[in-house]
């Protein structure tokens, strides 16, 4: 009777020792995906951790003619709902990071193109301006907008307008850099964030983005269309390196200064004939 029972309730303090474990293990395999709750996620796998060895303890001391089975039992009880708790709650963290990386994607991205939207590609000039003032090297922007877009609507439907606006920002993306940033900022309207490049290096990538879109059709459902597009340029050139609260008084309407400069570059553009590039003059100071 008794041999039956010890071996009944050391079996059941293995188990509970075991899910303790495997408790204790899920939570540190969950700890990266914690996120903003590093520290208190942390203190839960070490307090599991450090409580398998109240499992292991009573099966070290086990002796035969001593053995509670009621207390082995509660024992399994408290480590599968812990091993459970640990099972789920791992789960939920991995939903919550699926979602904040769904929301920011969500929160930073034109739909249409999958490049950045308006928001935050003015979040990015911001901060490439704030860089910029620090460091006392040049920033660029081209405003690009595509040429009699409506006629290209009118004519070949709007879907086929959309499938010409995803691949201008394909090639787009194509003839930048990875530290340059393109955005979607209006229906047909394009802004390119160009970093540590001055007003002769940005107009060279401009012209280059005019003559790829030219001199290539793009081809849609409705056939291969012909689209070209104009391009404002203005440059930012930080007056010298500046301490960071001088960076961020300078940043202060900057950013709405450079991208009017870019506009009216644009204009310029537009009036001079299209599929062309023009140079926003030098700020004067
Ligand atoms: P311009 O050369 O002066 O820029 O002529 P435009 O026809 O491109 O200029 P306008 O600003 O008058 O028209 C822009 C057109 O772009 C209007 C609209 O039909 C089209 N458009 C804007 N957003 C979208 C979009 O998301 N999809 C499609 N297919 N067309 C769009
Ligand atoms: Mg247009
Ligand atoms: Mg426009």
């Amino acid at each position: 009777e008794w041999q039956w029972m010890g071996n009944l309730v050391a079996f059941t303090l293995a188990a509970s020792a075991l899910l303790q474990l495997g408790a204790a293990l899920l939570a540190l395999r969950a700890m990266p995906h914690s996120g903003s709750f590093r520290y208190p996620w942390i203190a839960l796998s070490l307090a599991l951790a450090l409580m398998v060895e109240r499992r292991v303890q009573p099966l070290l001391q086990f002796r035969d003619g001593a053995a509670d089975l009621a207390d082995a039992l509660l024992a399994l009880l408290i480590s599968a709902l812990i091993a459970f708790s640990v099972l789920r709650l791992e789960r939920l963290l991995r939903a919550i990071r699926a979602h904040e990386e769904q929301l920011t994607r969500l929160a930073t991205t034109d739909a249409l193109t999958g490049l950045a939207n308006r928001r935050h590609l003015l979040a990015e000039l911001e901060k490439e301006l704030r860089r910029a003032a620090r460091s006392g090297r040049p920033l660029s922007v081209l405003m690009v907008d595509l040429d009699h877009f409506k006629g290209v609507n009118d004519r070949y439907g709007h879907a086929a307008g959309d499938a010409a606006l995803v691949a201008v920002a394909g090639r787009c993306l194509a003839r930048l850099r990875a530290i340059d940033l393109c955005g979607r900022i209006g229906g047909e309207e394009f802004v390119v964030l160009l970093p540590e490049t001055g007003a002769e290096g940005a107009a060279t990538t401009a012209e280059r983005l005019c003559a790829d879109l030219a001199g290539t059709s793009i081809d849609t459902a409705a056939g291969p269309l012909h689209v070209t597009i104009s391009i404002g340029v203005a440059s930012h050139l930080p007056r010298t390196p500046q301490p960071d609260e001088a960076a961020d008084e300078e940043t202060q309407g900057a950013v709405q200064a450079l991208l009017q400069r870019a506009d009216r570059a644009l204009y310029e553009a537009k009036a001079g004939g299209r599929n062309c590039v023009r140079v926003a003059p030098p700020m004067l100071r």
